[in-house]
């Protein structure tokens, strides 16, 4: 599908709408087209940051100065005007010091742009796991902060938040970092929203294979849980300097969290910890490790809470380990029917996931899934 961002006219319609929407969108800031394209240099390739499942991505410069990502939404994310600036508007209002701070947007013609505070250290995917010439050394202090803010700002968006937002898709891509190496959490906006205490069942499932919560890749249910288990990976991307999306582990080509579990069982744990760390706090960084565990296990309700987790990290608190289980994960496999809800051990356990992975397969087969 083609990115909308070219040779589109605002018509008078158009403009009439915008104008009627400037008291909803009082909090944004409408940019028009052509402001957009003399900050990107005309959408010059050379402006372009990045591609994701949104959209292309460019880094402009506003007429003040002020540096500015600007995310051109792509063809299937059409909205009507009305619907879109009043989401953005809501979006906009919702700030937190560790949320990408969403400016304002441009909507013309059949133009659907979002323009972000830039960040000038890319995202952790590119920081931490990405190839050589754009990593960035991070020792563990840096580490850890980058932890610690991305759970404050998720807490944020979980039970601050108006309205309460699930993000669904917490990943190393979309975790971007300051010039201090501060953690910002991006494209929460464009998250579904829901309302308190309800938990939904979706029939399209958004989210980046390695970080899946078994529960919602099969079944659909997602609630905050979800972005804690993404998070629980995160922690171990971090913690390791190793994707999940990306690797396989040992022999039996584990993903990270089976791996990590694996290294527990055998009292092994700290080897999963980045040999480039060459200095670190063991006792701190096991129990960020088994922070991770928590948050990854399989039963969604024996998590914690992303506010738990902010004081499992930051405080020097005994986790009761009786209490873990074991971690659930999602592995696509090469068929199309072929979803297991798999857990580490092939035990009796294992057997009753795969059951629940069979049953659900009427209801969600790898085809409903849009996995970005
Ligand atoms: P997905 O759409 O699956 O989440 P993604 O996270 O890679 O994939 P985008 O969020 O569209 O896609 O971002 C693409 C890239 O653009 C990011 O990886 C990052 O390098 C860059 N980028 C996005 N937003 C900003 C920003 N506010 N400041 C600086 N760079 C950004």
């Amino acid at each position: 599908m083609g990115f909308s961002c070219f040779g589109a006219f605002e018509s008078s319609k158009d403009r009439r709408e915008i104008l009627s929407q400037e008291l909803v969108t009082n909090n944004v800031r409408l940019f028009s087209y052509n402001s957009i394209r003399s900050a990107t240099g005309h959408f010059h390739p050379s402006n372009k940051i990045g591609g994701g499942g949104f959209g292309v991505v460019y880094k402009g410069v506003l007429r003040d100065g002020t540096c500015v990502a600007i995310k051109c939404l792509s063809a299937e994310s059409k909205q009507g005007t009305k619907e879109f600036l009043t989401e953005i508007n809501m979006i906009s209002n919702i700030r937190h010091p560790n949320l990408v701070h969403l400016i304002g947007c441009c909507v013309e013609g059949s133009n659907r742009m979002l323009v972000y505070e830039y960040l000038e250290n890319n995202s952790l995917a590119s920081a931490l796991l990405g190839s050589k010439g754009k990593r960035i050394y991070l020792d563990w202090p840096e580490r850890a902060a980058i932890c610690l803010g991305t759970a404050s700002g998720l807490a944020f968006l979980h039970q601050e938040a108006e309205p309460h937002i699930v993000h669904r898709d917490i990943k190393a891509s979309n975790l971007l970092l300051d010039e201090n190496l501060h953690p910002k959490i991006g494209d929460f906006g464009l998250a579904k929203l829901f309302p308190d205490n309800v938990t939904h069942l979706s029939t399209r499932v958004a989210g980046t294979i390695g970080y899946l919560a078994p529960e919602y890749a099969l079944l659909g249910q997602l609630t905050t849980k979800v972005d804690v288990y993404s998070f629980g990976v995160l922690l171990l991307e971090i913690i390791s300097g190793r994707s999940s999306s990306k690797a396989a582990f040992g022999e039996d080509m584990l993903m990270l969290v089976e791996w990590t579990w694996k290294l527990k069982e055998e009292g092994r744990l700290l080897e999963i910890v980045d040999p480039e760390l060459t200095e670190y706090p063991e006792p701190e960084a096991m129990r960020f490790i088994k922070v991770a565990l928590f948050c990854t296990q399989t039963s969604s309700q024996q998590r914690p809470s992303m506010k738990q987790v902010i004081e499992m990290l930051s405080k020097d608190v005994n986790l009761n380990e009786k209490l873990l289980t074991e971690p659930g994960v999602y592995r696509p496999q090469s068929s199309k029917k072929a979803a297991a809800y798999a857990s580490p051990k092939r035990g009796k356990q294992s057997v009753n996931h795969f059951a629940l992975a069979n049953q659900m397969h009427s209801f969600q087969s790898m085809t409903d899934m849009l996995p970005r």
